[in-house]
């Protein structure tokens, strides 16, 4: 006979699970917390499973012990209690978080109601390595869970940790709300923010656009972008390299900030760059590769990315820079943030504070790992959701970011995410990765893309379209449209329509085209490159270019908002690696003269990119302006599909647009809406001018877009 496992499910509340119920007697349970045992008042079973109701409440200071008659015990886990709205309805605080400096004085906060002391330990020096070291230690007191101590000098200069007694550990954890850190994220850091500011800096005001459906986003990685040294970057894989102005390769075409410019993407999304996990990358050498999906510190930028990470003020200066000359360029920056999960939860500041309150368990107490990552986070617990409310505002404001994309935003709660919604600008995007995830929150509460009817101005990665386009991911030869498959028309005039509720017959998971993020290939998974070469690989190099430019000539025409990862539209390889997230640079890294190379593909991208942003045809912002100026053209052939957009209810300086896609290897007769029409886009060639006129049929080439227009 065993008890399996018990937990606190309320302040007098305690539930186990044992082996076999007829094995115990309920009346030989007994109870102790702090040293003392507490009477059960009542007992009742369901099966396995015991609750026992106690005299008085427990102090979550202190660890629970249940016994049975004498001679079997086990530890009780708090974490049902830390979830419960009991819990949450007691223990919260809206006061300020974090280090409140001044040049007199500074204050520290953290919130831990189970701690039993906690101590402000001061340090000289950030870098953990100086074991010289000895920190100063100031005891903090403690209101309801809330510790903080003002000492009343100026400690610009200085770094500090949280020294957490609790449960019988002694824990020395950074602060979570930390804003500047030492090298490699170890210690937090005094510094005074005003000091971070580049020139100018606080007359930067945001790039407004009209509507989400405006944006055409570019997801890049600081170091990829600029670590080959064809980049002709000198700052190679820092932020500010991508301050530099005019870089070039040898071959005098702009690589960089000025490439991007070129191009005419509105908005970067930059991969992880907050402070991730130092067993990813050392910031002392940072030889070793790591996209950065590990956060440690959420509210500082990353070490390895800065001119000097010893220097507190240089990483968040320098980054400040980055995005100060994007918006200088009228590029705004989208930041890619991960609140679902930390590299190591057990060691993570969050855990050493308060264990059991900001991870999410699994029934049986372990961590869930929706994430796949080996934890999640409890957005659901209210001290957490602040925790990424606050980190969000706080990057908004102090770094002047036009928006944010959430990585696995399906592991988070709806609340949290609609709330995050509520509390930002309107000009900020809010889009992320909502898929459905096995981690521990019933189905109705994930922000996933079959609740977007709760979420309605959240955009989620539409992974329909990129399947439909280009094969499954799963499957590194499973074709899509672009590379042959067949029987794919009607999910492609679902893909056009921005996977909305457009009718009966054409309808995806959306309410609205600013929830649907269209994209091919991201960071994960294959590129859109190595995908065809396996999918299409009897085909000659000519035959891929051709599908490539089907392929975006497609993305950039549907109904939504396009995001193309860096170097898609050069034919970017990574050799074949599907999940590059810790390969070396030579993978990872963009190579600009492949983008010489392919240059002709990058004209064609280009020139679709400037079609979107001339025509607000292509960029409906509701569900009904789809539903009014949308309708498909009947086509006999297979594999192709045919659509017209009509300026009824809005303003371009087309009135009629027509978009042919034909997927065939072979040529197509399509017969067109009356009057004639100007063709502005085909195969080869997209132009801001008519290049023919057509009438009655059209000849559409084998694995072709061709846009088409009158004023009629
Ligand atoms: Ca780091």
């Amino acid at each position: 006979m065993n008890i399996i496992r018990a937990f606190i499910t309320g302040f007098k509340t305690v539930e186990c699970t044992v082996d076999n119920i007829n094995d115990f007697n309920l009346i030989k349970f007994y109870f102790k917390n702090r040293d003392r045992y507490i009477n059960i008042i009542s007992r009742y079973s369901n099966n396995n499973i015991i609750t026992l109701v106690l005299s008085e409440e427990i102090d979550i200071k202190y660890a629970c012990t249940l016994f049975y008659d004498d001679h079997t015990f086990s530890d009780c886990d708090y974490f049902k209690l830390f979830a419960s709205e009991e819990f949450n309805g007691r223990f919260f605080t809206l006061d300020e978080l974090g280090l409140n400096y001044n040049e007199t004085y500074s204050e520290f906060r953290v919130w831990s109601p189970v701690a039993l002391s906690v101590n402000l330990l001061l340090y000289k020096n950030g870098n953990t390595a100086d074991l010289t070291a000895t920190p100063t230690k100031i005891q903090m007191s403690e209101i309801n869970g809330l510790w903080s101590v003002r000492i009343d000098k100026n400690l610009n200069g200085k770094f500090y940790t949280y020294e957490v007694n609790v449960y019988g550990n002694i824990n020395e954890a950074t602060d979570p709300y930390a804003k500047a850190v030492g090298v490699n994220g170890q210690r937090g850091a005094i510094i005074d923010l005003l000091q971070t500011n580049p020139i100018g800096f606080e007359n930067d005001s945001p790039i407004t656009k009209e509507n989400y459906t405006d944006a055409i986003i570019y997801e890049l990685s600081v170091r990829d972008i600029s670590t080959n040294p064809n980049s002709g970057i000198k700052n190679r894989g820092k932020f500010i390299g991508l301050t530099e102005k005019n870089t070039k390769t040898k071959n005098n075409k702009p690589t960089g900030l000025a490439y991007l410019k070129y191009l005419g993407i509105t908005h970067v999304q930059i991969m992880p760059v907050f402070d991730f996990s130092y067993n990813s990358v050392d910031e002392k050498n940072p030889y070793k590769y790591n996209w950065g999906y590990d956060p440690q510190n959420y509210n500082v930028p990353e070490g390895s990315y800065s001119t000097n990470p010893y220097i507190p003020n240089k990483r968040i200066l320098e980054l400040k820079e980055m995005i100060f000359a994007f918006h200088k360029k009228g590029i705004c920056v989208n930041m890619d943030v991960v609140y679902n999960h930390v590299f190591d939860a057990k060691h993570h500041c969050f855990e050493l504070i308060f264990p059991g309150y900001y991870f999410r368990r699994n029934e049986d107490g372990s961590f869930s790992n929706g994430s796949n990552c080996g934890n999640d986070t409890a957005s659901e617990n209210l001290m957490m959701k602040r925790f990424i409310i606050d980190s969000m505002l706080y990057w908004a404001r102090e770094y002047h970011l036009d928006g944010f994309r959430i990585d696995l935003m399906g592991i988070h709660d709806i609340d949290t995410i609609n709330t995050l919604r509520d509390r930002l600008d309107r000009h900020i995007m809010l889009y992320g990765e909502g898929w459905n995830l096995g981690t521990a929150l019933s189905s109705d509460k994930k922000a996933i893309i079959t609740n977007s009817a709760k979420l309605p101005e959240i955009g989620f990665f539409n992974d329909i379209t990129r399947d439909i386009l280009e094969g499954s991911i799963f499957s590194k030869f499973d074709k899509g449209f672009i590379s042959g498959k067949e029987g794919l028309e009607s999910g492609i005039m679902t893909s056009i329509v921005g996977c909305t509720k457009y009718s009966d017959d054409t309808s995806g998971p959306f309410y609205s085209p600013i929830q649907s993020i269209n994209y091919i290939s991201c960071h994960d998974n294959s590129t859109l490159w190595d995908k065809l070469k396996s999918t299409c690989s009897d085909e000659p190099e000519e035959k891929l270019m051709a599908r490539l430019k089907f392929a975006l000539g497609i993305l950039l025409t549907c109904q939504g908002i396009p995001l193309l990862s860096s170097g898609i539209e050069f034919g970017i390889s990574k050799e074949g690696v599907e999940n590059s997230y810790n390969s070396p640079d030579e993978i990872n890294w963009v190579d600009w003269e492949r983008r010489d190379k392919y240059i002709d593909l990058v004209t064609y991208v280009k020139s679709l990119i400037d079609l979107r942003k001339a025509h607000p045809a292509f960029r409906l912002s509701t569900l009904d302006d789809i539903k009014d100026n949308i309708k498909f053209l009947f086509v006999p052939s297979k594999n192709v599909v045919a659509f017209v957009i009509k300026s009824l209810d809005i303003i371009d300086s087309w009135q009629n647009i027509v978009v042919i896609y034909n997927a065939n290897k072979y040529s197509v007769e399509i017969k067109l809406p009356p009057d004639t029409w100007n063709l502005v886009a085909n195969k080869s060639v997209v132009s801001n001018k008519p290049i023919s006129g057509h009438s009655g049929l059209f000849l559409a080439e084998g694995i072709s877009v061709n846009v088409l227009y009158n004023n009629c």
